[in-house]
């Protein structure tokens, strides 16, 4: 079923048959592809393979049910305001990609380009931002600088006086903005499935049976299932997916947090990000408030986090827009994440046809459309998509490091 005003009204009015959105079956005895994990990585690599490359005879697997893991718990930011080579190119087509990911799933993901402010508060951080934006605009991605009157008239209810971070001005990607999440799952699963692709729910892999260099299949909560090519992109798991098949990952997985508050009156109109004190927020369109900040800090596979930094997350809030204080925290909830040593993503082969897609840190989100065909790209054509040749596993042996912020091989500041 094409989705349509006349669908829309058609549903509305019950004349139209309620089918479910994708199909669920039965794992088969065998693929061409088996996907593990069912986010949006997973999701969107196996729309890509079947969509682009014609491989439709694909599982993909997933523990929980559609939409359980980080792509429905994440704050919905998209950007490509990114300072090194290895990553712009990357970010920017990803952006692209959202740009028409709604034309190219028939499916409302609710695309907001509303922007993306990131404050700055001293003279250090404006020359830092402005070597970005300069950075971005020649790569031809939208960047503007703009001053404390400009940031003024658009967010008057930031604390432009506030002692230690006084607002002075932003960087702003224009193009940046949100995206609903789970819309995100949803429509890739539907489009997948009607192309052939099984989505199947509530299957977890527990091992992965490797005969030398090849992967043969996996073991899972519903029955052994045979692969040619095996793809792994299980997000905060990596770790623990790519040791079943005896592969040890320079990745630690963290918790990090978000939050939405109670409803509000239209006030936030973009994505701002107060890196100084390490907040993020933007106003749904429900009116709630979604923020976030720092990750927990030690590793964990729980899906939620300690009080400690509600506490630290709230107080950079408040530091950053004082009536926030006045506001209800409605919810609050956690995503484990993979967490690399340089911040920067893995999409990669590691045994003769075994995939890796890892390493995402907290910016996997905007990554989703761009990470999906490029992994597509790696398990149909065996080589790396241009704009992903630096996300390679072996960088970490080479002293390659992509490390867009500087801050080392320390994951807790990525
Ligand atoms: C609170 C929070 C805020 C964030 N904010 C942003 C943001 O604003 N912008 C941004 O770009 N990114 C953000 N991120 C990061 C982003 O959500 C992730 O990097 C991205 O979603 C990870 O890819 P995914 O969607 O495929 O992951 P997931 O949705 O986690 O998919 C992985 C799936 O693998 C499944 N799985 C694991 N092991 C197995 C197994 N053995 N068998 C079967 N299935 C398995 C899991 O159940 C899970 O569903 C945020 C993350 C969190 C938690």
């Amino acid at each position: 079923m094409r989705y349509s005003a006349l669908s829309l009204v058609a549903d509305a009015l019950g004349l139209a048959p309620r089918v479910p959105a994708w199909r669920s079956p039965a794992p088969k005895p065998a693929y061409d592809v088996v996907i593990v994990g069912g986010g949006g990585h997973g999701l969107a690599t196996a729309w890509t393979l079947a969509a682009t490359y014609g491989i439709t005879n694909v599982a993909v697997l997933e523990k929980g049910y559609i939409g359980s893991g980080n792509v429905g718990r994440n704050t919905t930011i998209i950007r490509s305001n990114y300072l090194l080579e290895g990553n712009n190119p990357f970010y920017e087509l990803s952006l692209r990609l959202w740009e028409r990911l709604e034309r190219d799933l028939n499916f409302n993901a609710m695309v907001s380009q509303r922007g993306v402010a990131n404050l700055w508060h001293t003279d250090g951080q404006r020359d830092a931002f402005r070597r970005r934006g300069n950075a971005m605009r020649m790569h031809g991605v939208d960047a503007e600088m703009w001053d404390v009157a400009q940031v003024r008239a658009r967010l008057p209810f930031l604390d432009f006086d506030n002692a230690r971070f006084p607002v002075r001005g932003a960087l702003v990607q224009p193009r940046g903005g949100t995206v609903r999440h789970d819309a995100v799952a949803w429509g890739y699963a539907r489009a997948a499935s009607a192309l052939g692709v099984d989505i199947i729910p509530h299957c977890e892999v527990t091992a992965i049976r490797r005969d030398g260099d090849r992967v043969t299949g996996v073991e899972t909560t519903r029955g052994d299932i045979l692969c040619d090519r095996l793809a792994l992109a299980t997000a905060g798991h990596s770790s623990r997916s790519a040791e079943m098949a005896g592969i040890r990952l320079p990745i630690e997985t963290h918790v990090l947090q978000a939050f939405v508050s109670e409803g509000l009156k239209p006030l936030i109109p973009n994505v701002i990000t107060f890196g100084a004190g390490h907040f993020y927020v933007s106003q749904s369109d429900k009116g709630g408030l979604v923020f976030g900040g720092d990750i927990d800090g030690w590793n964990s596979y729980a899906q939620r986090g300690g009080l400690a930094t509600v506490e630290h997350v709230v107080e950079a809030g408040v530091a950053m827009m004082p009536g926030l204080s006045r506001v209800k925290l409605l919810r609050g909830w956690g995503g484990v994440m993979d967490m690399s040593m340089d911040g920067s993503p893995i999409i990669d082969r590691a045994l003769a046809n075994l995939y890796l897609n890892a390493g995402w840190c907290y910016g996997g989100f905007k990554a989703t459309p761009a990470s999906g065909l490029c992994f597509a790209h790696l398990i149909a054509t065996g080589a790396p998509h241009a704009v992903a040749t630096q996300f390679r596993l072996d960088r970490f042996d080479r002293g390659a490091a992509l490390d867009e912020k500087g801050a080392g091989p320390f994951p807790n500041l990525h």
